[in-house]
């Protein structure tokens, strides 16, 4: 099937827990060729474990290897600016994890990449390809409940010192704005965006419980789309006690609820669908994608643009946090 030569810069979590699994099932369309970390220990362990592929610790090295057509960036969030650039001025297509940059400005010169590169760009949104919401999807263009006109989702979890995230120190000195809760909720904004279209006026409240973990980790973000639905995003990351993550879509003729990976429609009190969809959270399905665009020349379903917007009405968001009006 002509797989890739895939270069990996960066061997941190995300590389090692999400990417690889993902890959290791598309060995037909993927070969990893060469890693890279900036420090060895976790280059060289990372090389090994993807097959004893080369490692180089200095991702400008990996960008001149001929044997690398594509590169998966998985850095810290405010160097995917720099690292996109160079790997498309190097002529390599590119696949970057979410969210696109750390500003607005960097992700504004980074939508202009789609026309002034010919490579194949795309954002590693695995939200936009994760087959629970797929489902949901279906269902909401199927007219299962109706017309939506209201949604509401409910993230409350803890994010503590011992969460393996939290001990990536990039995140906890931050160079973006919202800590954690731009970089989790991004997903949400991107998602809620993918089914209900954009996202067009809110206002959001936010709060730090605990310091220790960025600048803030809670938020409730209210919103209406261009459709005309309602909505509320809470996402709170010092969650002690109960936890939940719960999705629920209210539409003129039922609802829908989904909770991990079981959705329910539910129409005058009687459940008329329930199903459990195995998911590996979009993983695989994005890396197909990126496949098909370079391979084929299809357009990807994750393009900067859109991840620029989803950005743009996060950061706005919490900018909205700052000015509350008297009532
Ligand atoms: P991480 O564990 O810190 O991984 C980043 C890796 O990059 C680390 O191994 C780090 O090495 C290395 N690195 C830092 N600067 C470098 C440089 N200049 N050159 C080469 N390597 C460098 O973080 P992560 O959790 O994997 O997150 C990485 C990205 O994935 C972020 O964009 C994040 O938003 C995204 N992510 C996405 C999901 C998802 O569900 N889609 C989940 C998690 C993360 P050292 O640790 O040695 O400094």
């Amino acid at each position: 099937m002509n797989p890739i030569k895939l270069g990996i810069i960066g061997c941190g979590i995300a590389a090692r827990d999400l990417h690889w699994p993902a890959l290791q099932n598309l060995t037909d369309q993927f070969e990893i060729t060469a890693v890279c970390n900036h420090t060895e220990p976790k280059a060289k362990q990372f090389a090994q474990m993807v097959g004893d592929v080369p490692y180089v610790l200095d991702y400008h090295e990996l960008l001149r290897r001929p044997d690398v057509e594509a590169v998966d960036i998985v850095l810290p969030i405010h160097l995917n600016y720099q690292a996109t650039k160079d790997a498309l001025q190097a002529g390599k297509h590119v696949i970057v994890e979410k969210p696109l940059a750390a500003n607005l400005s960097e992700a504004a010169e980074m939508v202009e990449f789609e026309d002034k590169y010919p490579q194949v760009m795309m954002v590693a949104e695995n939200f936009r390809y994760h087959a629970v919401f797929d489902r949901v999807r279906y269902h909401l263009a199927q007219g299962k409940i109706g017309k939506p006109y209201a949604v509401f989702w409910n993230i409350f979890f803890l994010v503590d010192s011992k969460n393996k995230y939290t001990r990536t120190q990039w995140r906890v000195d931050h160079q973006y704005p919202g800590g954690f809760i731009l970089d989790g909720g991004i997903h949400n904004i991107a998602l809620l965006r993918h089914l209900f279209g954009d996202i067009v006026s809110g206002i959001a409240f936010t709060k730090s419980v605990n310091p220790n973990i960025g600048e803030i980790d809670s938020m409730s973000f209210q919103f209406e789309t261009a459709d005309g639905a309602h909505g509320m995003l809470n996402i709170f990351l010092s969650a002690r006690g109960f936890s939940e993550n719960r999705f629920l879509v209210l539409g003129d003729e039922g609802s829908i609820l989904v909770e991990g990976n079981k959705i329910l429609i539910e129409k005058e009190d009687v459940i008329e669908l329930e199903e459990t969809v195995e998911t590996d959270g979009g993983y695989q399905a994005e890396f197909e994608d990126f496949y098909q665009a370079i391979r084929t020349g299809k357009n990807v379903v994750s393009s900067f643009a859109e991840a620029y917007r989803d950005l743009e009405v996060l950061i706005n968001a919490l900018e909205s946090a700052k000015t509350w009006p008297h009532i």
